[in-house]
């Protein structure tokens, strides 16, 4: 099989993972959305996938955005950015991408409403969660998310729409599940608080090694890269610079 191909069968692969998992936890296929996790992926093999149908694509590093995204401008696709994003790359990333989902501190969110005020536009953001307890990962402790939102929901440029987490990295799924649950609740817990400009619709939780289960708790975006396009040659500490791991 070459390159292209077997890229389109991992998608059949992942697709039919899927739909199984939607079946059964008794949800409709079409609330789960696949979103390509694209990192150190080149913008040809994107391609292939773009072609393929896929219609949502992410980067995690402002570097590879630019570049990429520029070559498969011609495509019709929904561009995210998953990764950890540093203040002083704004003005380079919002250009590219319609969501953030890795909002997780207040300094980045007065930033961007600063900057999107002078540009007169919006973008749509989900807040990321630390639900693993992990210290090599982003986010904002759970507790802390309430309050968060609430102050987000007063900067008018940024739309919450939702919010994401990495699950446990682990071998057994079932230890991921709480960390995954607990995403879930936390969305049910902001949804009660009513606040106005906040629509609560997006879990984005589930990876290539965990995504049955992530369906399973709620999940409405899917982030895959592994196993559509490959194991990666670089760590995954090179994308979360500041992790320390
Ligand atoms: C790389 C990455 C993914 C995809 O992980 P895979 O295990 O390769 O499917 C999902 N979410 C984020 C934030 C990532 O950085």
């Amino acid at each position: 099989m070459n390159d292209a191909d077997l890229i389109r069968s991992n998608i059949a692969r992942v697709r039919g993972r899927m739909a199984d998992a939607c079946e059964h936890s008794g949800r409709n296929p079409g609330s789960v959305r696949l979103l390509l996790a694209t990192k150190t992926v080149e913008p040809e093999r994107i391609r292939v996938a773009i072609e393929a149908g896929e219609k949502l694509v992410a980067e995690n590093r402002v570097q590879e955005v630019r570049r990429k995204f520029e070559e498969l401008d011609d495509l019709d696709y929904e561009r995210h950015f998953i990764g950890h994003l540093q203040s002083n790359k704004i003005n380079a990333l919002l250009p590219y991408v319609s969501c953030i989902q890795s909002l997780d501190r207040m300094s980045l969110a007065n930033k961007l409403q600063k900057k999107l005020e002078r540009e007169e536009e919006t973008r749509e953001v989900l807040i990321q969660v630390n639900t693993s307890g992990e210290d090599s990962k982003f986010g904002l402790q759970p507790d802390q998310v309430g309050t968060f939102v609430r102050k987000v929901s007063h900067l008018d440029r940024l739309k919450v729409r939702g919010l994401m987490t990495i699950g446990l990295f682990t071998d057994d799924i079932e230890l991921a599940r709480p960390s995954l649950r607990r995403l879930r609740e936390l969305r049910d817990e902001i949804r009660e608080l009513n606040l106005e400009d906040v629509e609560m619709t997006e879990l984005s939780m589930g990876m290539t090694g965990d995504l049955e289960v992530a369906i399973e708790e709620g999940s409405t975006i899917i982030r895959v890269g592994t196993a559509i396009f490959g194991a990666r040659q670089t760590t995954d500490a090179y994308y979360w610079p500041e992790s320390g791991t």
